[in-house]
């Protein structure tokens, strides 16, 4: 046996999976295909947003507050500066589902989030053009996580902690009755548990598991305040935001570097990406057009043209839930898939998760919207009624 734990890909979820599993003193080896903090994947770009409340419901919720807890851990045990609170606010009608879902998540959990009305909305928020009916909450503990200094990060800890990395493209993975089998086009690897996080590249790693995965493709895009409106978006001014408006659910943060204010989209409606490896850096104009008319619809301070841009990829269930758990035929896997364009901000506590399942089999987090099993189709009952 190599060791006691194998990692699968090293993006996101993947090294927090190994620094979690290393801090246990676990023996644990990690795979990547790439460089640490690398612009191929999922979680390139400079910042994430973070939230401690998610409208999706309790488990992501708490996921999210088990991460930031992580992610202080981390910056305590590093020296780095990973995660900067610049509050949240979330702009939308109070029966939309981004104002409706944090107030019911609210409700359910106790967390607290502080509610504007629309005239205080326009007042201490102008940069944002909102229309009638529209209200604000704002959740305090929320703002912008830094990906590629988190995950070097993670390296850097659990290394420290004796995990070993592997740069390599794991060409495939045989679970076995006892162990699992890790190729490499050098060797075979042989470890107890195998924890599988190769994010777009998923599915293709697990071919045999009705996982439903399907990468998309999506872009980031930064653009500049207009001449002496440069106030305006400063992270004291702007907070990271989301904005159900014009049909579309926008999300930014504010400029702390020389990129300057990034605005996105959620961008479920990308264009499915059969090769990940092929996903191209560059964006072309067309892709462009939905958040350009985003930006000159709601954010008239700012330039409509982006000054950079760059792709990317999203990893989308049916139900835009996380896959993370043991799939019950194959005891010996943990698969930890945690995208749907959100799930960067919990990849501290998803890897935590992971650590858990692989050394004892089971989780202190409630993972029941995010099981492995969820989309296998049901078993043929004869004669059975509705
Ligand atoms: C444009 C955009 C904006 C986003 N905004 C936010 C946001 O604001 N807030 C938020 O919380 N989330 C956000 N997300 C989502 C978040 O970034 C993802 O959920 C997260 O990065 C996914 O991490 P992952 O570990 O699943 O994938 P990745 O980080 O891509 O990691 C997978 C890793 O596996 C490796 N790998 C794959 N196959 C193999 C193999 N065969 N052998 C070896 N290595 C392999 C890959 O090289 C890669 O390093 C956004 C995503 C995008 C694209």
């Amino acid at each position: 046996m190599d060791a006691q734990v194998g990692v699968i890909g090293l993006g996101a979820a993947g090294s927090a999976a190994l620094w979690r599993t290393a801090a246990r003193g676990a023996e644990v080896i990690g795979f990547e295909q790439f460089d640490a903090g690398h612009d191929r994947g999922s979680s390139h770009g400079f910042s994430r947003v973070f939230k401690s409340v998610t409208p999706q419901g309790p488990q992501e919720s708490a996921l999210a507050q088990r991460a930031a807890g992580l992610w202080r851990d981390l910056e305590a045990e590093s020296g780095e500066s990973v995660l900067h609170m610049t509050g949240g606010l979330s702009i939308g009608t109070p029966d939309s589902p981004l104002i409706a879902g944090l107030e019911k998540v609210s409700a359910e959990t106790g967390l607290e989030l502080e509610y504007l009305d629309h005239a205080e909305l326009r007042r201490r928020f102008p940069q944002h053009l909102v229309t009638d009916g529209d209200i604000a909450v704002i959740d305090p503990a929320s703002g912008y996580i830094e990906p590629e200094l988190s995950i070097r990060t993670e390296w850097r800890l659990a290394q420290a902690h004796g995990a070993r990395v592997v740069g390599a493209e794991v060409l495939e993975v045989v679970p076995q009755e006892d162990s699992v089998l890790i190729v490499t086009a050098e060797r075979t690897y042989e470890v107890g548990t195998a924890i599988v996080a190769a994010g777009a590249w998923q599915r293709t790693l697990l071919p045999f598991l009705p996982l439903n995965l399907t990468p998309r493709r999506a872009t980031l895009s930064w653009f500049a305040p207009k001449p002496r409106k440069e106030a305006l978006f400063t992270p004291e001014a702007f907070p990271a935001f989301t904005h159900e408006a014009i049909g579309e659910t926008g999300w930014g943060l504010p400029e702390f570097d020389d990129y300057r204010v990034k605005i996105g989209l959620d961008f479920t409606e990308g264009y499915e990406i059969v090769d990940p490896s092929a996903n191209k850096k560059d964006v072309e104009d067309w892709e462009l057009a939905r958040v350009r008319n985003f930006v000159a619809e709601t954010l008239p301070d700012l330039e409509p043209t982006p000054i950079h841009s760059g792709g990317c990829m999203i990893t989308m269930t049916p139900d835009e839930e996380f896959t993370i758990g043991i799939p019950a035929e194959h005891p010996r896997l943990v698969v930890l898939s945690a995208c749907s364009g959100r799930g960067f901000k919990m990849s501290a506590a998803v890897g935590d998760v992971g650590a858990e399942l692989a050394l004892t089999g089971a989780s202190t987090a409630d993972l029941s919207p995010f099981s492995p099993d969820r989309f296998t189709p049901a078993p043929l009952t004869i004669g059975a009624t509705k």
